[in-house]
């Protein structure tokens, strides 16, 4: 992948410079100082809606870092750099914290009750103490956890490094806790883990959804997706949904989920307040169907 051809050349190339000479380095040491001085990082939140009535189904949390210099900076790009320099599991629980604090604040505000999906790294399983981090921001905040679900790539599900994930998995669904396979179908991977794995929901990675309804192949993806899904009583939500044709090509589909911009972007909390109190007054039920983006 690009990934690993910029790491090798990267690797090969780099003469024994100062650190700071790198600029991948520089930034690095620019993340760990956003988590100490704290105001950079913030969690933006995007809808989900369920497709039959167009209800709130859930929130996905994605981070963001506001650079001082270098304005936003995409979590596609830092996200992995924490991950090789073992800053990801301090970063996961900042994310974890926050997503909880937000959600306590929602609780007191009477905001709707929705659940908030955090995406969780390879690191957090293997180098942090998740389960310990989850229960301990969970009594801290005195939110159930229910109300926060945990997004897991394919490739975070089969590391190895993490160990026989199953028992692990078990004990927070047990905790209350949903389990998502995020980017669904991209990972290279058996499906025979669906069997062993206790999951709830698979989200169908956006690559499936671009080119519908006319990609026959991706068509047939998706169908077969479902079918399975239905077979194995396992929840779907379709990702990148940009346009109507796909939104009515999932319906017609029976897919139960969608996420994406024809729906909603990812926005900051307050922007999601002002639109949930903008609805309240209008007299609907702030977890009521959606109003159309501006
Ligand atoms: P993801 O978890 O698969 O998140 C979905 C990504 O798709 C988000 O990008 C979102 O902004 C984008 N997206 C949503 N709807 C659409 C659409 O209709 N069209 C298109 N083209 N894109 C859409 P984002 O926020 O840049 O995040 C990228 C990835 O970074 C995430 O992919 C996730 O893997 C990772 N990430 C983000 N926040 C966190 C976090 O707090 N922790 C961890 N470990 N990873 C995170
Ligand atoms: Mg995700
Ligand atoms: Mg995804
Ligand atoms: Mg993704």
């Amino acid at each position: 992948s690009a990934k690993r051809t910029g790491r090798n050349l990267t690797q090969r190339f780099r003469p024994a410079l100062d650190v700071q000479d790198s600029p991948q380095l520089g930034l690095l040491n620019d993340l760990r100082n956003a988590l100490a001085v704290g105001g950079q990082l913030e969690l933006y939140y995007q809808p989900q809606y369920r497709l039959e009535d167009d209800r709130l189904a859930g929130l996905e949390a994605l981070l963001r870092w506001r650079h001082p210099r270098d304005g936003m900076i995409s979590p596609g790009d830092f996200i992995p750099l924490a991950e090789r320099h073992g800053l990801m599991a301090t970063l996961g629980d900042w994310v974890i914290d926050q997503a909880l604090a937000q959600m306590a604040h929602w609780q007191r505000m009477e905001m709707p009750e929705a659940t908030v999906w955090i995406n969780i790294s390879a690191m957090q399983l293997f180098q942090g103490d998740l389960e310990t981090a989850l229960a301990s921001g969970l009594a801290r905040h005195r939110v159930p956890a229910r109300l926060l679900g945990l997004e897991l790539t394919e490739s975070v599900l089969l590391d190895e490094r993490a160990g026989d994930i199953a028992p692990r998995l078990e004990k927070l669904r047990r905790q209350g806790h949903g389990i998502a396979i995020d980017d669904f179908g991209t990972g290279y991977s058996s499906l025979g883990y669906l069997k062993h794995l206790p999951v709830d929901k698979l989200k169908l990675d956006r690559a499936f959804i671009h080119a519908l309804p006319g990609d026959r192949a991706d068509a047939a993806i998706v169908c077969a997706v479902l079918a399975m899904a239905r077979g194995l009583e396992l929840e779907v939500i379709a990702e990148g949904v940009e346009t109507e044709a796909q939104r009515d090509f999932l319906l017609a589909q029976g897919c139960a989920q969608v996420q994406g911009f024809f729906y909603a972007r990812p926005r900051p909390a307050a922007q999601l307040e002002a639109q949930w109190r903008e609805q309240a007054s209008a007299g609907l039920s702030a977890q009521g169907k959606r109003v159309a983006e501006a």
